[in-house]
């Protein structure tokens, strides 16, 4: 095989491995949705303040939003980076519906306790919930399946959107009423399995937090583990924006909650006793749930010496449409947002400058060439100011900022949006960079 033919197959290989919008390139003339001047006057939060001036979500009404072309596609990279995570620890990807039955919700005694629970009524009176949470539909659907000792451990997620009556919605979409998450349920025959578990997933939420850009403010909190175990842990990013209180313990980073705080002296993991506090957003939990909802379906298995054995049960939430929310929260200055590599939906804006028609086509060549290149590219090629042009790629925070202008010639001017230095580059340098 020709060496340039081996190299286009090893291309769209690593395409295909990419994790990329559904287009890989698009003209800003073309995209649906556009920056905005305003965002909703009784809107408070800097996220969807951001978010809805740069064109990436609609608001709908208090805590309800949409997402357009690129906020869908920042939710698209993030649920990627997850998936991935979570089939690499046994996920097996379900989808579970939104409309459930009450008669679950009554056996778990939260149709009564759970305050935020939204209910509906049909024309027949037949009373659901919609679901703010999947225990009481995931449970039944192990039962179904799982008859046999043999068959645990189990691990099932989806990514699904949940509705919860929040009396405060003011937070953007870090608190919606309607908000997207990805929720993991594991189930085991032994503690032992389940502690176990519980690690892998707690590893498994450090990379993901890594990888979307806030791992290094991000920290496994101590949080109340409620009436079935001690402690669960919250993945708590640091930021003024946060609702929550953590107490970080210097010696060995982990922290706790404010909450549970006052009932504990030292550090729980290394008896530390110096903190610093902090503002925070709870991006994800883990929680041992051990039988306390597998219970009250009566879901027990016959082990291997006849005996009747309960249940174990892990859940894991991770919240997609807060982490969106929480990474333009910490990434974005004056101008806009500055979109971490990994979530922000194309890697460059290409602006051209000037009227000339000769300069447009050498734009149109060459975002032609980095389509080609597989360089996920938004081409600002509308007729609209050099001043516009410029603080629309600011505000929507591209990593890249490429120039093609009569000023740079036969150069390309690159600039990375969360640096101010501006550089003059041949376009072969401009690829390797890229590449
Ligand atoms: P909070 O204390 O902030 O209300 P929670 O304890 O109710 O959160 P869980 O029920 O454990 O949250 O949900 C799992 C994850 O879903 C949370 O860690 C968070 O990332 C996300 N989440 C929860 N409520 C909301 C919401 N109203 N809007 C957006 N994301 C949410
Ligand atoms: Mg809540």
């Amino acid at each position: 095989m020709e060496y340039s033919i081996l190299e286009d197959v090893v291309k769209n290989i690593w395409k295909k491995e990419k994790n990329t919008c559904y287009t890989n390139s698009m003209r800003y003339s073309k995209l649906f949705a556009k920056t905005i001047k305003n965002a909703p006057k009784d809107e408070m939060a800097i996220n969807a303040k951001l978010l809805i001036r740069a064109g990436f979500i609609d608001k709908v009404m208090a805590g309800v939003y949409t997402m357009l072309p690129l906020g869908l596609c920042v939710i698209k990279k993030i649920e990627n980076i997850i998936r991935e995570k979570m089939n690499a620890i046994g996920g097996q990807e379900i989808f579970m519906p939104t409309f459930q039955p009450k008669e679950n919700w009554t056996k778990t005694g939260r149709w009564d306790s759970m305050d935020d629970l939204y209910k509906v009524e049909d024309t027949s009176h037949r009373e659901m919930a919609l679901g703010p949470t999947h225990e009481e539909v995931v449970v039944p659907l192990m039962q179904k399946f799982i008859n046999s000792y043999k068959d645990f451990p189990f691990y099932v997620y989806q990514f699904q959107n949940k509705f919860r009556m929040e009396l405060r919605s003011k937070s953007g979409i870090l608190r919606g009423r309607e908000f997207m998450m990805k929720d993991l349920y594991s189930f085991h025959l032994t503690e032992d399995d389940l502690d176990k578990y519980y690690e892998k997933v707690s590893d498994s939420y450090k990379k993901i937090f890594e990888k979307v850009g806030i791992g290094d403010r991000t920290y496994k909190t101590y949080a109340s583990g409620g009436s079935f175990s001690k402690y669960s842990h919250e993945y708590q990013t640091v930021t003024p924006a946060g609702e929550d209180t953590i107490h970080i313990c210097s010696k060995c980073g982990l922290a706790i909650n404010e909450e549970i705080k006052n009932e504990v002296d030292a550090c729980l993991s290394c008896k530390g006793t110096d903190f610093k506090k902090e503002k925070a957003i709870e991006v994800g939990n883990i929680f041992k749930l051990n039988t306390k909802y597998t219970d009250p379906f009566g879901f027990r298995i016959t082990n291997e010496k006849g005996e009747h054995k309960e249940v174990l049960m892990g859940c894991y939430g991770l919240g997609l449409s807060r982490l969106m929310g929480t990474i333009v929260e910490i990434y974005h200055d004056e101008k806009g947002i500055v979109w971490p590599d990994a979530v922000a939906p194309y890697k460059v804006y290409l602006i051209a400058v000037g009227v000339k028609k000769e300069i447009s086509e050498k734009a149109d060549r060459f975002y032609d060439e980095l389509e080609k290149k597989n360089i996920e590219v938004l081409y600002d090629d509308r007729d609209v100011s050099v001043g516009q042009k410029f603080a629309d790629a600011d505000l929507i925070g591209l990593p890249i900022r490429l120039v093609v202008s009569e000023k740079t010639g036969d150069k390309i001017e690159w600039k990375k949006r969360n640096e101010e230095k501006t550089e003059l580059l041949d376009k072969e340098e401009v690829f390797r960079r890229l590449g």
